[in-house]
């Protein structure tokens, strides 16, 4: 709250909005009347082991001797009377960081997962408690129900009891079909391979546009050039192989500001074709 003080005292109240420091792992991206703040939760060494298939040679083609950081991202996104968080970390920082930005958790109204990995859904709850006591907890069916039946995941259980009857199951469309948003100018769309149900989800106010991309890459410095290469934790790695390229495919095409949960700060900009891959501009 001091910062925002400090902040909208040098620059006038709509830069308290547009707060970005990499110090703080905040970063502000305005769409239309979406504020998109991407929150950093947790930055630690990264492990180009994860990656599939990935050999000494190629790795060392993208990735300095010195190594590389893996973040955790949350989002906040502010539009007019509403809040909504797309994924909650650990659900360690994200609670700090949505107050620096001057809302509360119960001034949360929707949350919307990507999907329900641990890092994904940590913030959703507390011993069975709510931790957004006032919001509709949307998620893929299909997530839900592999996490919840098929290779059950008590955390995941765990969050989808504590949300009750605001949970709301979807079944989002695939890239090229016909959109349907969840909530006005959000509409989530189908991104399978990383889980059964993973979801980008595509922010549109006017002609301005955003896609929150997820767990689409692991390791950006890698994965953007080459974006064959998936994860251990991609769950179908062929199939998230093909939508890696998809999306990113569709956001070059498309000038289509991405940001993802675990490429580092800014963690939002630009994809490009550059050959047989893509190159992610930073948006700062
Ligand atoms: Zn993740």
């Amino acid at each position: 709250m001091k910062r925002n003080a400090f902040v909208g005292l040098c620059f006038g109240i709509i830069a308290v909005t547009a707060y970005a420091s990499e110090e703080d792992g905040i970063y502000t991206y305005r769409a239309g009347q979406f504020e998109i703040i991407m929150m950093v939760e947790r930055s630690n060494p990264g492990n180009a082991g994860i990656l599939v298939g990935a050999d000494q040679t190629l790795l060392s083609r993208y990735i300095p001797a010195s190594g590389f950081n893996h973040s955790t991202n949350t989002f906040l996104i502010k539009a007019p009377g509403r809040n909504i968080i797309v994924d909650t970390g650990f659900g360690a920082a994200i609670f700090d960081k949505i107050r620096q930005l001057g809302v509360e958790p119960e001034q949360i109204d929707t949350v919307l997962l990507t999907h329900m990995h641990g890092d994904h859904i940590g913030g959703l709850q507390r011993d069975g408690r709510p931790l957004f006591p006032n919001a509709k907890l949307y998620v893929s069916v299909r997530d839900s129900d592999h996490f919840t039946k098929t290779a059950v995941n008590q955390g995941a259980v765990a969050a989808i009891a504590a949300y009750g009857s605001n949970v709301v199951l979807f079944d989002p469309p695939a890239l090229g079909s016909a959109l349907r948003e969840i909530i006005p100018g959000i509409s989530p769309i189908a991104a399978y391979g990383h889980t059964p149900g993973h979801t980008v989800y595509l922010i549109q106010s006017g002609t301005e546009r955003f896609l929150i991309i997820g767990d689409l890459l692991h390791v950006a410095l890698v994965q953007f050039p080459r974006p064959d290469i998936s994860a251990t934790y991609d769950i179908d790695q062929s199939a998230a192989a093909a939508t890696r390229r998809q999306f990113l495919l569709y956001a070059a095409q498309n000038r289509i500001p991405v940001g993802g949960m675990h490429m580092i700060y800014p963690a939002v900009g630009f994809v490009e074709t550059d050959g047989a891959g893509f190159k992610f501009v930073p948006a700062r």
